[in-house]
């Protein structure tokens, strides 16, 4: 494997850079198909989906505008406090625009849930959900996503963008993180 102080920290690789980028491919190519006409708005949600969202942008060749909103949920643990704070807000009216949310991980659904409702309190025209992750077995709010990248057990997983306490975001491929590491 290349260089890397943060394999050693991995349990498993669950998905590797090439699966990744063929995915997040087809979801850029699916999301043409059906805004192309749309001149849709990309909502990021910070920080977890930076490498995503600028993977999915590139390949969904969408003439499009991009905006990014700040969330969290969680105190620097691997269990989401259910409360969900915005630590940056929307910097412009999506009044009318079709949104299309680019998020990390759909987890217990409480960050997609309200989400969902603070961008229709604001306008939008329609909100489509896409997630690089989606961890069905751990749902408490009755959210799907429109689109989901690959599905995930429950387990803490990092790389691609996803964290533990601000690290391992720059891992390149999504492994399982071993539970030494944040049992410690
Ligand atoms: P939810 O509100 O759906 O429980 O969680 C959504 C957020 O929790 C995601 O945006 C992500 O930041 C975080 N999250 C949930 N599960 C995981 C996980 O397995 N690994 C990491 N790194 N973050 C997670
Ligand atoms: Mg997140």
């Amino acid at each position: 494997m290349a260089k890397s102080n943060m394999d050693q920290d991995i349990l498993k690789v669950l998905y590797t850079e090439e699966e990744i980028k063929a995915r997040v491919q087809a979801m850029g190519d699916e999301l043409y198909d059906k805004f192309a006409d749309k001149n849709p708005l990309f909502v990021g949600v910070l920080n977890g989906c930076f490498i995503f969202m600028a993977d999915l942008v590139r390949a969904t060749q969408l003439k499009s505008e991009l905006e990014f909103i700040g969330l969290s949920s969680y105190n620097n643990g691997v269990k989401s406090s259910g409360v969900v704070q915005i630590t940056r807000d929307l910097q412009r009216d999506i009044t009318n625009r079709h949104i299309i949310v680019v998020e990390d991980i759909l987890d217990s659904g409480n960050t997609l849930a309200f989400l969902k409702k603070y961008l229709l309190s604001k306008g939008a025209a329609s909100i489509t959900i896409v997630t690089l992750l989606d961890k069905p077995s751990r749902r408490e709010k009755a959210i799907t996503a429109d689109l989901a990248g690959f599905e995930v057990p429950d387990e803490f997983v990092v790389g691609y963008g996803l964290d533990y306490a601000q690290q391992y975001r720059n891992v390149p491929y999504i492994g399982v993180l071993k539970p030494e590491v944040y049992s410690k």
